[in-house]
C-alpha cells in the first residue's frame, strides 16, 4: 500500500470537508440506509474478508469471521440507537432568580471531520466501531488503518463505497503512522480523534492534537483475581481462553494472574496442564498460539521472558521461541524488579502472583500504570461486587474472562489505558 505524503493528506481532508456538508444535510434515515447496506455487504462477503484478515494479521478464519459478523451487527445497532434519539427539551428553574419561563432545546450536530486510527489486531471491528457512529451522525471520517491491517481496512472501505458512500467522505489514508501520523493528528481541519493502539502512540497523539475531543483506547495489563477455591477450575478455563487466544494479541488479554496463597498449587497445576494442551502453529490450521505480528514483537516478548528468568522467575511451561512463534508461557516467582510485572507483553506470556489475602490482591491489581479491565473469580457475588468497587479499571468481569464486547456495552480504560468511552450509545 502506498504512503500518503503530507500534501496528499491535506487535499484529502479538504475534499472530505466539502463532502461532509452534503452528507450532514441528508436525513438521518438516508445516512442510516447507506450504513445498513454496508452491514449487508459485510455479511455477504464475510468469508472473503475473513480470509484476508487471517492472511494479513494472522488470526484464525473462525475468529476473523466472527469479527466481521459482530461488526455488521454493531453497524445496525448503532443505526437503531441513533434513529431513536430525539430532540431533548429541558425546562428552566429557580437559580438565583426565576428562570421558569426559559426552556432549552438540546440538538446533536456533527463535529465535522473525525480521524479514526485503528490498530492491527482487529482491523475490521476496531475500524467499524469508530466509522459507523461517526458517519451516521453526519461526520466525515478520515480513516487511518494500521499498516499491518491496511488491506483489510481497504476492503472494509470498498464495501462502504459499494453501499453508496461518496469516496471523498471517507478517504483511507495509508502509510506508516510514524511517518504520516503527525501531519494527520495536528491538521487544523480535524475536529475529533478516535484512536485505538499502544499507550506510547496514544500519549504522543494527545500532545499534538490540541483542543479537539479525543477518545483514546490504549494498552492494558488486565489481572485475573482468583479468590475462591470453588472457582479455581472455572477460572483456569477462562484464563487459558482469555490469556492465550490469538497469542494474547488483544488489549483485554489476561496479562497477570493474582491468586490467594492457598489456591496457588491448584491454579499452577491446572494452568500447566491446560496451557500445555494449547495448539501451536498456523492460523490456517486453526491454532490458538500463532506467530506474533512481527519479528520486533516476538523480540520484545522474548526479552520480557528472558529478563524475568534472569532475575529469578521460573517458567511453569513454555519459555521458548521459534521464529515469531513464542511458546505459551506461564511465569512464577515474580518480583517487581522484573519488567513483566508492569509491562504489557502483547504475546502469550502470563505471570502468576500469589498474595496473602483479598486486600493484598486488590493492592496488587491496582499496582499497575494501566486500568483497562479485571476479572474476579468468586462464588459469592456480593463479595465480588464489593471487591470490584476497589479495582481501578474501566470494567470488571465477574466469573468471566476479560474481553471487549458485546459491542453495545460501554468500553473504556482509565489510567494509561485511555479515556473516553466506546460502545453503542456512548459512541454516538
Ligand atoms: P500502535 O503501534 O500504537 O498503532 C496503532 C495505530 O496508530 C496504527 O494505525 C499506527 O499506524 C498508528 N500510529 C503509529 N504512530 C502514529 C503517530 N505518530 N500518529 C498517528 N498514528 C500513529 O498499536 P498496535 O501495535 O497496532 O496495537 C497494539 C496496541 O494496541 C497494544 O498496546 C494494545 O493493548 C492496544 N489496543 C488497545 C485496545 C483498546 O481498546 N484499549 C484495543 C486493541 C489494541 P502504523 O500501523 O502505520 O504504525
Amino acid at each position: 500500500m502506498r504512503e500518503y505524503t503530507p500534501e496528499e493528506v491535506g487535499v484529502a481532508l479538504i475534499k472530505a470537508n466539502a463532502a461532509q456538508t452534503k452528507w450532514a444535510a441528508l436525513s438521518k434515515h438516508d445516512r442510516a440506509d447507506v450504513l445498513a447496506r454496508w452491514a449487508g455487504l459485510l455479511r455477504e462477503k464475510a468469508d472473503e474478508l475473513a480470509t484476508l484478515v487471517m492472511r494479513e494479521v494472522g488470526k484464525t478464519f473462525a475468529d476473523a469471521r466472527k469479527e466481521v459478523l459482530r461488526s455488521a451487527e454493531y453497524i445496525e445497532y448503532t443505526n437503531h440507537e441513533y434513529l431513536h434519539q430525539d430532540l431533548v427539551t429541558m425546562p428552566g428553574d429557580n437559580y438565583s432568580r426565576d428562570y421558569r419561563n426559559k426552556m432549552a432545546m438540546v440538538q446533536r450536530t456533527p463535529l465535522g471531520l473525525v480521524l479514526a486510527i485503528s490498530p492491527f489486531n482487529y482491523p475490521v471491528n476496531l475500524s467499524i466501531s469508530k466509522i459507523s457512529p461517526a458517519l451516521v451522525t453526519g461526520n466525515a471520517v478520515i480513516f487511518k488503518p494500521a499498516t499491518q491491517g491496511a488491506l483489510s481496512g481497504a476492503m472494509v472501505a470498498d464495501l462502504l463505497y459499494e453501499a453508496g458512500l461518496d469516496r471523498d467522505l471517507m478517504p483511507v489514508i495509508t502509510g506508516r503512522g510514524s511517518v504520516i501520523g503527525d501531519a494527520l493528528t495536528s491538521h487544523p481541519l480535524i475536529d475529533m480523534i478516535s484512536f485505538t493502539g499502544s499507550t506510547d502512540v496514544g500519549k504522543h497523539i494527545s500532545q499534538l492534537a490540541g483542543a479537539v475531543p479525543l477518545v483514546l483506547e490504549m494498552g492494558g495489563k488486565d489481572a485475573a483475581l482468583i479468590l475462591d477455591a470453588d472457582k479455581v477450575e472455572a477460572a483456569v478455563d477462562e484464563i487459558v481462553k482469555g490469556g492465550f487466544g490469538y497469542s494474547a494479541q488483544r488489549c483485554t488479554a489476561i496479562k497477570r494472574i493474582i491468586v490467594l496463597d492457598d489456591l496457588y498449587p491448584a491454579v499452577a497445576a491446572g494452568l500447566t496442564e491446560k496451557v500445555g494442551e494449547l495448539t501451536v502453529g498456523s492460523p490456517e490450521d486453526d491454532a490458538v498460539i500463532v506467530p506474533l505480528i512481527s519479528e520486533q514483537s516476538a523480540d520484545f516478548v522474548e526479552g520480557l521472558i528472558q529478563d524475568a528468568l534472569q532475575k529469578g522467575a521460573k517458567a511453569l511451561c513454555g519459555g521458548g521461541r521459534k521464529g515469531n512463534l513464542i511458546e505459551p508461557t506461564v511465569l512464577t516467582d515474580i518480583t517487581k524488579e522484573m519488567r513483566i510485572y508492569y509491562e504489557e507483553p502483547f504475546g502469550p506470556v502470563v505471570p502468576i502472583l500469589s498474595v496473602r489475602d483479598v486486600q493484598e490482591a486488590i493492592e496488587t491489581a491496582n499496582d499497575s500504570p494501566y486500568g483497562l479491565q479485571c476479572s474476579i473469580f468468586h462464588s459469592d457475588i456480593d463479595k465480588a461486587l464489593a471487591i470490584a468497587n476497589h479495582i481501578e479499571v474501566g470494567s470488571v468481569q465477574i466469573n468471566g474472562r476479560t474481553e471487549r464486547g458485546p459491542d453495545n456495552l460501554p468500553f473504556l480504560g482509565v489510567k494509561n489505558s485511555g479515556f473516553g468511552v466506546q460502545g453503542g450509545s456512548p459512541s454516538i
